[in-house]
Parts: structure tokens; sequence; C-alpha cells
């Protein structure tokens, strides 16, 4: 038995978003059942459906920055009562056993974790997103969504927010470090707002100057646009970290330029294409060029409660669902300040 909800799905790589209804199975014993109020639109959603990282199965719904409230949980669940306010990212299950889940890193799943939409989950489904009415997750990566932080807010830190938290904290943002932020997107803008948290000294390197009283505002300390040329000499040598959040491919080494010696760049912007690095901009400086994907389940919920602590949500513009295909556009064109909410009443 399973039970019939509204979403709306991607038909094709290059058709629109739709209305449509999807199963969601019944809940198990270690299941929750989700009402969602609120799902964000991330940049890998539209990488996604539009096929940037390969095939997929269609129709698909996208969504993995959900925040909504307990309907249901099964009988065996301990974490999660009915009523809590939670939320769920980018991974709705993963092996549980390996070396990296039982380390707290179901995100690098020797198994291979199972992506909230388009993944092939451990009953043989394909799995569904966000942009639905209702969810059903095993409970472990079910997270509690602290009181203090609007749900229509929280629902970017699953993803947002985790992805920018985990290299900075890992990296060691903090007082007395330099840290800038490439891009202001909807991870950049939670880069700004955590690292700012953290103690950090923040520059945003962005395209041009039109976001610059924005990103002060966010928390940055200073603000600069990378058409300027000027903008690579003037700032050489100066961060210890530097997050990339650009969705496209960029200059790395042009990037790499700007660190310390021992500094690290950490690329979590995901382009399709290949991101050239030239050795001697690492080697001229003992330099670090990394990558990181989301974060773990307890790192994620570490994250959450950081956020409820620094006062920090999301900045966000909520629509209704008839908008989504607008806010594709809008996020492509980098015009979104800074993360699109669908509010998911408005599915059915
Ligand atoms: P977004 O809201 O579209 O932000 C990306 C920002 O990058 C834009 O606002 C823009 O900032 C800048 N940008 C866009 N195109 C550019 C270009 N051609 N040249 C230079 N700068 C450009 O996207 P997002 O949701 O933050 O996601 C960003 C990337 O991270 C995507 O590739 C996404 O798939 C990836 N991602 C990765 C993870 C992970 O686990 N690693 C998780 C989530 C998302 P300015 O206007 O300020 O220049
Ligand atoms: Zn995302």
């Amino acid at each position: 038995m399973t039970t019939t909800v509204h979403a709306y799905a991607s038909p094709s790589a290059d058709g629109d978003l739709a209305p449509t209804t999807i199963e969601r199975r019944d809940v198990g014993p270690h299941d929750v059942l989700i009402e969602i109020k609120y799902a964000g639109i991330c940049h890998s959603d539209i990488h996604t459906v539009r096929g940037d990282w390969g095939p997929q199965p269609y129709p698909l719904v996208p969504g993995h920055e959900i925040a909504g409230v307990v309907a249901e949980v099964g009988s065996e669940v301990t974490r999660h009562s009915v009523g809590d306010r939670v939320g769920v990212g980018c991974m709705v299950n993963s092996c549980g056993e390996c070396k990296n889940c039982t380390a707290g890193d179901e995100q690098y799943c020797l198994k291979g974790m199972v992506g909230t939409y388009g993944a092939t989950d451990r009953d043989g489904t394909v799995t569904q997103g966000g942009y639905s009415t209702h969810v059903v997750v095993t409970e472990d990566f079910v997270l509690g969504i602290p009181e203090g932080i609007g749900l229509d807010a929280a629902a970017p830190l699953l993803c947002a927010g985790i992805t920018t938290y985990s290299p900075l904290h890992r990296w060691g943002a903090g007082p007395g470090k330099k840290v800038a932020v490439v891009g202001l997107g909807g991870l950049g803008h939670m880069a700004v707002k955590i690292a700012h948290a953290m103690g950090a000294e923040v520059t945003v390197l962005s395209q041009s100057l039109k976001k610059q009283e924005d990103g002060l505002r966010l928390g940055a300390d200073h603000y600069y646009a990378t058409s300027d040329e000027a903008t690579f000499t003037e700032l050489a040598g100066s961060f210890d970290l530097i997050i990339n959040t650009v969705s496209a491919a960029i200059d790395v080494s042009a990037f790499l330029g700007l660190l310390t010696v021992g500094g690290a760049m950490v690329n979590v912007g995901a382009p399709a294409e290949p991101l050239p690095v030239n050795a001697m901009a690492l080697i001229g400086g003992r330099r670090s060029f990394a990558g990181s994907m989301i974060g773990g389940i307890p790192e994620t919920q570490e994250m959450l409660d950081f956020c409820a602590e620094h006062n920090i949500g999301a900045e966000i513009e909520v629509i209704p669902a008839d908008k989504i295909n607008d806010a594709y556009e809008r996020v492509l064109a980098s015009d979104v300040r800074y993360r699109f909410v669908i509010d998911t009443s408005t599915l059915g």
C-alpha cells in the first residue's frame, strides 16, 4: 500500500516542471512521515533535472532542502515524535555499517548513500524529493529543527547550510582566519553568515559589486568584484581559506593565487565541466585544492544547533509552486537573493 501525494516533477532534461502526484510508501517501523511545509530550490536541483550530471529517471521530483512537521511515526521510532519540527537534506539512507557511515560521514557511504531524489532506495523504488506535500524517511536521516528558526528559513540549511558549514568547520574558519567566499548565491550567502558567526574575517568575491550592500549586511567584512583584474593583484596571498560555491567552471588557478602559504581552496560548487588546475599555483605556496560534499547526519544536526544559537537562517524568497520554473531561470541568471523556497501548501 502507498499514499498518493501532490508534487511538482520535471518530465525531461529540457521540459518545464509541472504538477503531478506521486506515491509515498507506508510508514514502516523505523520510518517518519513528514508533512512538508517548505522546500528550498538548490542549484543542484537544476543541474540534476537538466541532466548536467548525467541521465535521470524522469519524471523526477527534485528537492533536498525539506522542512516540515512529523505527522506519523513507526512503531520502533525513538528519535522523533508527532508534531516535531524536522528537516531532511540530500540523503535519505545509507548502509549504516561501513567505516564512513559509522564515523558519521554517511554522505561518503562506501556502498553509496541514497540521495533524496533520483536514487534507487533500499527497497528498489526510485526516490522522489521535497517539492511535494509529504515524504516518508527512515528516522536516522531526519534532523530536528531547533525552535527559533522558522521552517521556511531553516529549509535551505539542510543543503546550503551544511555544505558550507562542514568545510568552514573542518578547515578551521574562526578568529584570526581570513576566509573568502566565491559566489554570493544560496550556498555563498550561507557561507558568509556561518563564517562570520565562527569569528572569521570574511571577504566576498562576486562577479560584480551589485550585491555588495547585501554581502556586508549578511556579515562580510570586505567585498570585491572578480570581473576587476585588480582584485587578483590586490588580494594576492591573503586568504587562509577560500570556499568556492560557483555553479560554473571558474579559473581555479587565479583564485589559488589569493591563498596564503599553506592555504586551502575548497570547492563545493559542482559544475558539469572539469576544473583545470595549474600545478604551479599549488606548489608555489604549499597550497591545497579540495572538495567537500554536504555533511554527515551528526554534523548536520550540529550545524542546525549552531545556526539556532547564532540566530542564523537563510535569506529567502518564498514562492508558490507555479513560480518554480521562473525561479529556476532566475537562479541560472545569478538573480537569487538568496534562496527560493517553495511553500508546499500551493502544490495541489
Ligand atoms: P546559486 O544560488 O546559483 O549560486 C551560485 C553563485 O555562483 C551565483 O549566485 C553567482 O554569484 C556565482 N556564479 C554563477 N555563475 C557564475 C559564472 N559563470 N562565473 C562566476 N560566478 C558565477 O547556486 P547554489 O545553490 O549556491 O549552488 C552552487 C553550486 O554548489 C552548484 O554547482 C551546486 O550544484 C553546488 N552544490 C554542491 C553541494 C556539495 O555538496 N558540494 C551542495 C549543494 C550545492 P555572484 O553573482 O555573486 O558572482
Ligand atoms: Zn543542494
